[in-house]
């Protein structure tokens, strides 16, 4: 069913003043070329930096410019679901602020939509400007993320994507508060096309991740989508209960063999100490789990919005 809207492009940004103005010229030339009314969807995460205030003074020609501004800064992921839950085009690319994913690449994307793709994504051929460390950590994840799901989670893809129609509403189907996107686009399945990129330096301004918030995004990635580290904990107990019967068999057998009077004391630490760790890392585990249920019982929204208006020729819209 089409929307009218050829092609919706959701930008989702935080504190990215410096570069909105490049961002929205590029985009905007982009669009310009393609034949079909769009739409740029920007998504201001609460950005104290001024950059939604620049975006509301600004009005393109023949091009809808939308900004949705979120009540305080909720997250790249909530950001993203505020920006795919109001897009109103046939297709939807999302793209970050910093011009890292070049917006050139769109008329490529959507040739490969045209030719019946739900989901056109764009894989990283390199990543300049990011540390070795940062390669290494995101290659190791993504194949560790693949083993533990049942489905594939593509490798080396950022949210850097064309989605159809049919495959934004099927996101928007899915009815959880912690949102992990990348599994969630993967969980959703459907017709992909790959295109290698070269994914590009920031234009300005600088990365709002750290490791940090990395670590606790591949962790919640891990935990939303596959009860693997419940397993693995289970597995762990079993591993240490054999070793404790082995072992305990092995002191016994000692001393009725060989009469060896028992030596207790360092030995007894060693495995209660070994055998604490394992008990705590377990409940650790199972407690994630926990939390999360917790969490999504609330049924809280992803996000709260400000306000949002839309320009366009002159025209503005404000809700
Ligand atoms: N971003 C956001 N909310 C946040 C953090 C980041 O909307 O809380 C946006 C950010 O402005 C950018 C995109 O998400 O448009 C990607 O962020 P960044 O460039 O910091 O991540 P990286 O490219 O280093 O993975
Ligand atoms: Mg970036």
């Amino acid at each position: 069913m089409s929307t009218g809207i050829l092609l919706s492009v959701v930008i989702p940004f935080y504190n990215e003043r410096e570069v909105l103005p490049e961002c929205l010229k590029r985009v905007a030339a982009v669009l310009a070329g393609l034949d079909g009314k769009t739409e740029i969807l920007f998504v201001d995460d609460g950005s104290r930096d001024g950059g939604g205030d620049f975006l509301l003074t600004q009005h393109l020609s023949g091009i809808d410019l939308r900004l949705i501004r979120l009540s305080r800064n909720f997250g790249k992921e909530a950001a993203m679901t505020a920006g795919i839950e109001h897009a109103r085009g046939d297709a939807l690319v999302i793209l970050d602020a910093d011009l890292q994913d070049p917006p050139e690449l769109m008329p490529d994307m959507i040739a490969r939509w045209r030719q019946g793709c739900d989901v056109v994504l764009m894989k990283r051929r390199s990543r300049a400007g990011e540390s070795a460390f940062k390669r290494l950590s995101a290659h190791v994840f993504y194949r560790l993320l693949k083993r533990a799901c049942g489905f594939h989670v593509p490798e080396d893809v950022g949210d850097f994507r064309l989605l159809s129609r049919k495959a934004v509403d099927s996101l928007k189907s899915l009815g959880e508060s912690n949102r992990y996107m990348k599994g969630l686009f993967a969980w959703v399945g459907l017709p992909v096309a790959v295109i290698l990129y070269d994914r590009a330096p920031r234009h300005a301004g600088c990365s709002k991740w750290n490791y940090l918030s990395l670590m606790r995004l591949a962790w919640d990635g891990v935990t939303s989508f596959t009860t693997l580290p419940l397993r693995l904990s289970m597995l762990a107990g079993v591993v240490a209960a054999l070793l404790g019967s082995l072992f305990g068999a092995w002191i016994v057998g000692k001393a009725i063999v060989f009469g060896d009077p028992v030596q207790g004391y360092p030995s007894l630490m060693a495995i209660i100490t070994f055998l604490g760790g394992v008990q705590l890392m377990a409940l650790g585990i199972v407690g994630e789990y926990v939390g999360k249920t917790y969490m999504e019982s609330k049924r809280r929204p992803v996000y709260v919005i400000d306000f949002q208006t839309r320009t366009c020729d002159g025209e503005v819209w404000g809700q």
